[in-house]
């Protein structure tokens, strides 16, 4: 008995190490890892942080994946993920439903290299999109932009003549309540308070439930949506980092954003088993911002916070489990 013991701890140390150099230190560990993972493929911001890329977070359960928003770098972030993480269900290829928290640029600005890569990588069936009004003409402009390369590529002799099917998109534009349900996911979108149509999805799969906010200002919605869900992903920005925006950036913030200050706020309330910050207006790490100093005016002309700073001021004002999301994370 003692020796099986000995077997199982070893086994497991073994496991544990040949995992560890793979992992960032605030990511979860294989070893009993949930059956459904959340995977961020991009935490950043309008910005043009080679670090961040657009937001866009994945929702794998087993082989299949649910995507949200669709920033610039989602399908290079997903192979990065095959490859770096061993996730094979984010393979372009397999990237087949997709879900936008609103249209801003730095959502959608992915979504043409998602339509046309995912295809050209294999996928062969049409892709399926949920979001706000407005999705349906996007859409169709994306695909009309790119006529002459689908035309080229379908037509005979051309290299994907025999999948035109998989160059569609089927966009369904959604109002709150339940909007997709299969074997893996029931997704249900609730309105989020930002500068156009916006919501939040909640995915309920067989064993975690996740609530991602895309922007907002503390809504009343997402508190009920999460209500105790495992995973609450939502958008933040310091204090520190607010009280030094101009004036017109910091009026369309307070509106349209949240603070850090907020965001304790609103997760007490909500009650996360995890909350993850992203969309954070942080600057990607020490060869951006070194750590302690004060926030600077970066070339692209947006001011950023150090991630120690937006660490400290939730861990004054929130005792729930928190961490802040980097590109690739698995949780
Ligand atoms: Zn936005
Ligand atoms: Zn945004």
């Amino acid at each position: 008995m003692k020796l099986t013991r000995v077997v199982i701890v070893v086994a497991y140390m073994i496991v544990t190490i040949a995992a560890a150099p793979r992992q960032p230190a605030n990511q979860v560990s294989k070893v009993g890892a949930p059956q459904t993972r959340v995977v961020l493929l991009g935490t950043g911001t309008p910005v043009p942080d080679p670090e961040r890329s657009g937001p866009a977070t994945a929702i794998v359960v087993g082989d299949h994946t649910y995507l949200v928003d669709f920033g610039p770098g989602v399908v290079r972030r997903a192979k990065e993920a095959v490859l770096d993480r061993g996730i094979t269900a984010l393979e372009p290829a397999n990237l087949k439903v997709a879900f936008v928290t609103h249209l801003h640029s730095d959502h959608t600005a992915g979504y043409s290299d998602l339509i046309l890569t995912g295809w050209t990588a294999g996928r062969r069936a049409p892709l399926e999109v949920y979001g706000p009004t407005g999705l349906q003409s996007m859409t169709e402009h994306i695909l009309q932009a790119y006529r002459v390369d689908i035309e080229t590529r379908t037509t005979p002799g051309g290299d994907q003549r025999g999948n035109a099917e998989g160059s569609k998109v089927n966009s369904h534009e959604i109002k709150s309540g339940v909007i997709y349900k299969d074997a893996n996911v029931t997704v249900t979108a609730f309105p989020t308070k930002h500068a156009m149509e916006s919501y939040g999805y909640r995915f309920d799969t067989p064993d975690r439930s996740i609530v991602i906010s895309g922007d907002t200002s503390p809504a009343e919605e997402t508190i009920k949506a999460c209500n105790g869900c495992d995973v609450l992903v939502h958008e933040v920005r310091t204090l520190e980092l607010f009280s030094k925006l101009p004036e017109e950036r910091r009026s369309f913030g307070a509106k349209n954003h949240t603070t850090s200050d907020q965001l304790a706020e609103l997760a007490t309330k909500a009650k996360p088993g995890l909350l993850i910050a992203y969309h954070a207006w942080i600057a990607a790490g020490p060869s951006v911002l070194p750590t302690g100093e004060q926030p600077v005016l970066l070339t692209t002309g947006a001011f950023h916070s150090s991630p120690d700073v937006l660490q400290h001021e939730m861990a004054l004002r929130y005792s729930g489990h928190f961490v802040i999301g980097r590109d690739l994370d698995v949780y």
